[in-house]
């Protein structure tokens, strides 16, 4: 029988402390169970999931300035795309807002590096979610010196700072990393090079990554450390297992979207007079 969370996913997956280094991600922080109940709880789940995020939108169309924002970072194959599909696809498509982020465009590069995501951010009422985001800025362009340290060093701050602007405006953001291990990638990548229905994933460049994986741990630890505050806190989760992370991010954005204390938004009309008005229509 499928058992929730044996705790908060939101503590069982906290960020502070954590040395990357020493994480298990082949773990499952919180969750007692095998792979088979863990995707049964994480269907019903789901369904949880659904029913919050279409209050957040009901509220959005009534007036509430209110969002969600899942902020997605991992390594390559760690399973981002996943979490999208099979989380955020849980969810009715019309309430979300979803933003994917890849080497910046020339127009992109011109700009200051938030200029892209303030674009994207989630609309009042969405739920809004970024595959890979402005945490690239202090990730792939720190571990490929694209600008140098006197330009990314200060961007801790200044994503801080910017953070702290949304939750102020009522963005409620759930920031994930994700960590498989280096075996665990070297598998999915094996895979992307054996199904031809893996092939479209598959880039050349994501091998050559690999011999970085050092500076990424210590790019992302970095990160971690500097970016994770008690406004808008890091989760870190152990990647290995794809059932797994899902049913640990449909857990954190459940319990994001109930502290919103979420209601179905009252009637603005009066509802006996529209009854008796459709009886005679
Ligand atoms: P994915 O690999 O997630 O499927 P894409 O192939 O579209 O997606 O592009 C992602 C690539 O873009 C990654 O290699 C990532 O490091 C890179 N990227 C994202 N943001 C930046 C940035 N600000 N500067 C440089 N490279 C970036």
């Amino acid at each position: 029988m499928a058992k929730r969370l044996a705790v908060a996913a939101s503590d069982a997956l906290k960020a502070d402390g954590l040395r990357i280094a020493e994480l298990d991600t082949s773990g499952r922080p919180g969750f007692v169970g095998d792979k088979k109940a863990g995707t049964e709880l994480l269907a019903k789940r789901a369904l949880v999931l659904s029913d919050l995020q279409e209050k957040l939108y009901a509220n959005g169309r009534s007036g509430d300035k209110r969002s969600v924002l899942l902020v997605l970072q991992g390594m390559d194959t760690a399973g981002k795309g996943g979490i999208v599909r099979h989380v955020i696809g849980s969810v009715d498509p019309q309430g979300v807002d979803h933003a994917a982020f890849g080497v910046p465009t020339p127009e992109e590069k011109r700009h200051h590096f938030l200029w892209r995501i303030r674009k994207a951010l989630p609309r009042a009422g969405q739920l809004g979610v970024f595959d890979r985001s402005h945490y690239e800025d202090v990730l792939v362009v720190r571990v490929h010196n694209l600008v140098p340290s006197t330009e990314w060093e200060p961007r801790y701050d200044e994503i801080n700072a910017f953070e702290r602007e949304l939750v102020d405006e009522g963005v409620t953001l759930v920031k994930v990393a994700m960590f498989v291990s280096l075996d665990e990638q070297k598998k999915r990548l094996a895979e992307r090079l054996e199904r031809p229905d893996k092939y479209w994933k598959f880039n050349a460049a994501d091998i050559d990554e690999r011999a970085f994986w050092p500076a990424y741990q210590a790019a992302y630890q970095t990160m971690l450390d500097r970016t994770s505050t008690a406004y808008a806190p890091w989760h870190v989760l152990p990647a290995d297992h794809k059932w797994y992370s899902r049913l640990a991010v449909t857990e954190l954005l459940i319990e994001a979207l109930e502290r919103l204390e979420l209601d179905w938004p009252p009637a603005t009309f009066d509802v006996e007079e529209q009854r008796r008005r459709l009886a005679q229509a």
